[in-house]
């Protein structure tokens, strides 16, 4: 595959540096191209492209925008295949959840908002004596940073609603998975949007990343990675005022009862844990079982991951693939370590299981390991990986208390056949997003965001319209 290029103002043009990363295949760890590790310089063309650009595309109506949006998606549905494929091979995912996720709701992302430009009208509220109506402006140029677990998934859920509302951006897609964020730009020129609208400049966190939130000439900040990147990035953007949202690490809990329906209970259960080889931000990584069926679900939960099959990403029987690097890969094992300091029994992987043919990738079987104390760090700290813990629980104070008891504040499900005591249960919880018997059941008009460490501000429908926009009032007095 041919080494990538920035695409800036419409063009596809070549970074400043002559610095380049190499872009491997996680399932084997072979080359598939160089990503351009961009610069300052870069930054500084790209937002300029941007500025230039946003007057005229904010003048546009909704519904022009929205017609934008629709083309893109068409483009993007036509490459559908080439999608999922680009996104399976980056990443190290199977093949079916590349197409079902990610190239599904690539599509739709910009589909949905398209839809949700259309029926925006301005709010009005009224007065005795005068009449109040809401418009929301551009707010200008946007900076969109995306992680590699779900690359354009993500990313397409920040250009569409960004530029939906009238701004122009800068996209920097994680250096780990460039390639779907290539076609995008690649699509958006196939349908020639104007020039400087969408923007990308590829390069790593601490070359492209950091100078592109620190630019004076960046209105909005939507970051989506790892807390502690987040931390700097507010820390850059802040003092400017810049409108800031984040998307952060999560170590989210499944609480099962046992009121549930205990087979579709283990089968969302594992799916919770372990899909994209439990590198999902809102995986059910830390699982809490009410002390009376605690050896039913367990026994049943360690042989429902068993019969997951590992192995070569674009095979369609796949259930787990790769992990995304070997320094990731690194990490993950060393979290197991560590969980048997910490006192953990291992259920059952812990071990890597290399598929033959695939010697050079990251691989890991699926992990399950109970006996810590819920406290722990591998039972509290976001590993990211396909390991789970388990831990019994004996009322529902208690599993919430547990739920509670990390720094993060993303998601979580709870499984029960009594709907009161779900709703209850997950009321509790102090996260931004709760699933009762079911898990990443998503709606794209509801709103998603974390508390805590994982994150600042909600996207989602409406309130992604409202994050990309700037609200303002006028106030008409009537005679
Ligand atoms: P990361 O924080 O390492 O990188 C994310 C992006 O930030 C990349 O594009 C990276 O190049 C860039 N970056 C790195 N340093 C930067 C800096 N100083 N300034 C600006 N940009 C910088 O995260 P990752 O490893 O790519 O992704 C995994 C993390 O993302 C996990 O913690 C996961 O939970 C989180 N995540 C959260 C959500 C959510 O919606 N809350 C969704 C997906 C992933």
């Amino acid at each position: 595959m041919d080494d990538l290029r920035n695409y800036i103002g419409g063009q596809f043009v070549a970074h400043s540096s002559s610095q380049w990363l190499d872009n491997l295949e996680p399932a084997t760890g072979s080359h598939i191209c160089r990503v351009p590790l961009s610069d300052a310089s870069d930054i500084d063309a790209a937002v300029a492209a941007a500025r230039a650009a946003q007057p005229a595309w904010g003048a546009l109506s909704h519904s022009e925008r929205a017609d934008w949006l629709d083309r893109i998606a068409d483009a993007l549905e036509a490459r559908y295949e080439e999608v999922a494929t680009l996104e399976s091979r980056d990443t190290g995912k199977p093949i079916t959840l590349a197409r079902g996720v990610d190239a599904h709701r690539s599509v739709s992302n910009f589909r949905f908002f398209a839809g949700m430009l259309r029926e925006h009208e301005h709010e009005i509220f009224e007065m005795a004596n005068a009449t109040n109506y809401v418009i929301n402006k551009p707010v200008g140029v946007g900076a969109l940073i995306t992680p590699w677990n779900l690359p354009l998934y993500l990313l397409s859920w920040k250009v569409a609603p960004a530029i939906g509302m009238g701004n122009t951006v800068v996209c920097k897609p994680s250096e780990l998975t460039p390639l779907t964020a290539d076609l995008l730009m690649r699509v958006i020129d196939e349908v020639s949007l104007p020039a400087g609208v969408v923007n990308l400049v590829h390069g790593d966190g601490a070359g492209a990343g950091a100078p592109l939130v620190a630019d004076s000439d960046v209105d909005l900040v939507s970051f989506t990675g790892g807390t502690a990147t987040g931390e700097k990035v507010a820390a850059s953007a802040a003092p400017a005022f810049k409108k800031l949202s984040l998307e952060l690490g999560g170590k989210n809990s499944s609480i099962v009862f046992a009121d549930c329906d205990m087979e579709s209970t283990v089968a969302g259960v594992v799916r919770a844990g372990f899909l994209n080889q439990g590198q999902v931000c809102l995986c059910g990584s830390r699982v809490l079982v009410e002390d009376s069926a605690y050896d039913e679900f367990r026994d049943r939960f360690v042989e429902a991951v068993e019969e997951m099959r590992i192995g070569d990403p674009s095979d369609e029987a796949t259930d787990l693939g790769a992990l995304i690097s070997e320094s990731h890969l690194a990490k993950v094992q060393g979290y197991v370590e560590l969980a048997k300091r910490e006192g953990g029994a291992l259920l059952t992987g812990g071990t890597s299981c290399v598929p033959s043919g695939f010697e050079g990738g990251n691989w890991m079987a699926p992990t399950v390991i109970e006996g810590l104390s819920p406290d722990s760090r591998c039972a509290t700290e976001e590993i990211f990986g396909p390991v789970v813990t388990i831990h019994p629980f004996s009322s529902e104070d208690e599993a919430v208390a547990i739920a509670n008891n990390t720094r993060y504040g993303l998601a979580g499900s709870v499984w029960t056949s009594d709907l009161d005591k779900g709703r209850r249960v997950s009321e509790a919880i102090d996260t931004g997003m709760v699933w009762v018997n079911t898990w990443l059941h998503r709606d794209l008009r509801v709103p998603f965001g974390g508390v805590k460490d994982s994150g600042v501000g909600r996207e989602g429908g409406k309130w992604s319209l409202g994050f990309f926009s700037e609200a303002m009032n006028v106030c008409v007095k009537h005679d």
